[in-house]
């Protein structure tokens, strides 16, 4: 048992993610709860403690082993507050998560996005192998990002930084983003934005393996579309082209801003592994200036879920110079 240890906790709309980290990064115990939405999650950073609480007394670690909490949330954060200016789907608005988890853990606390908080995670313990300059993008239900740049996560003036699924690839056209625009690589290369081709592939009329699956689940998903691709059906290896396209197109023209080392890739499209890191490797390769490509390598994250805990340790390791 090591002496000091760090929390981390990723909350989600559904889940919150916790853990009890050593010094090294390893986790200690992990677990999750219920995110409480009454009260308009009010009553969150209490649950969050008391949990804690129960499970540090049950590996026997006092309050004064721990260094301080790191914390991911959905939505805009800024992070010298902590203050998340808006998680919709949980319900805070100019909610201090920082302040009001300090005043439970009376311990430093850090708040980041929580697809920032991830690329601190896979950078540190996972995919990344401590670069300094990284791009992670995760392709679930959204397309969230983590930049990386010389060892700090880029959050910038007002917590905007980073949000690579509203770089816009089709200007004024395709369906309407989650932020209010129109084009964002979100609506093409989340599992959502995959699984919207093929249905309207299906709408088209083309022929397509697709209808089989639409018939017997009434809908489609990203992962039919991979696996029809996979089977050799044309239209589903048109739409992951098309995607992968875009997607190293995107990541082409941050390289150029930021000349990464790496690009690390999760989220649940990511489960689909060579099948989408192959093409999106080679539409960046073709985009990108020589130079910025040639340093840059592509890989799969490595932690799943648990790279949002971890990246709360490392968060807290890196606030404290520890
Ligand atoms: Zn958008």
């Amino acid at each position: 048992m090591s002496e000091h240890v760090y929390l981390g906790a990723d909350i989600g709309g559904t889940f919150i993610k916790l853990a009890i980290i050593d010094e090294k990064g390893n986790i200690i115990k992990k677990w999750q709860i219920e995110t409480n939405k009454r009260n308009q999650g009010q009553d969150i950073p209490q649950d969050i403690y008391e949990s804690f609480k129960v499970h540090l007394f049950n590996e026997k670690i006092s309050f004064d082993q721990v260094y301080g909490l790191g914390m991911g949330a959905p939505g805009f954060v800024d992070l010298p507050t902590g203050m998340v200016v808006e998680a919709v789907n949980i319900g805070w608005k100019n909610f201090n998560l920082k302040k009001a988890m300090e005043s439970f853990v009376k311990k430093p606390v850090f708040v980041l996005n929580d697809a920032n908080l991830a690329a601190l995670g896979e950078n540190w313990k996972g995919a990344g192998r401590n670069v300094y300059d990284l791009i992670m993008v995760t392709l679930g239900t959204g397309v969230g990002g983590g930049i990386i740049s010389n060892g700090q996560v880029i959050t910038g003036s007002n917590g905007t930084g980073g949000e690579i699924g509203h770089i816009i690839v089709t200007p004024g056209e395709g369906p309407v983003c989650n932020c209010g625009r129109r084009g964002c690589i979100e609506t093409y290369a989340s599992a959502t934005g995959i699984a919207r081709l093929g249905q309207e592939a299906l709408q088209e009329g083309k022929s397509t393996s697709l209808r089989k699956a639409a018939h017997s689940q009434h809908t489609i998903t990203a992962k039919d579309v991979f696996e029809a691709a996979k089977k050799g059906d044309s239209i589903s290896q048109d739409i992951i082209q098309e995607v992968t396209d875009k997607l190293g197109f995107v990541l082409a023209n941050l390289a150029v801003a930021l000349n990464p080392k790496k690009v690390v890739i999760g989220g649940g499209v990511a489960n689909a592994g060579e099948q989408l890191l192959e093409p999106v490797e080679t539409s960046f390769r073709k985009y990108s200036l020589p130079r910025t490509a040639e340093i840059c390598s592509f890989e799969l994250a490595e932690l799943g879920n648990d790279a949002g805990v971890i990246g709360g340790a490392y968060l807290v390791k890196q606030k404290l110079n520890l």
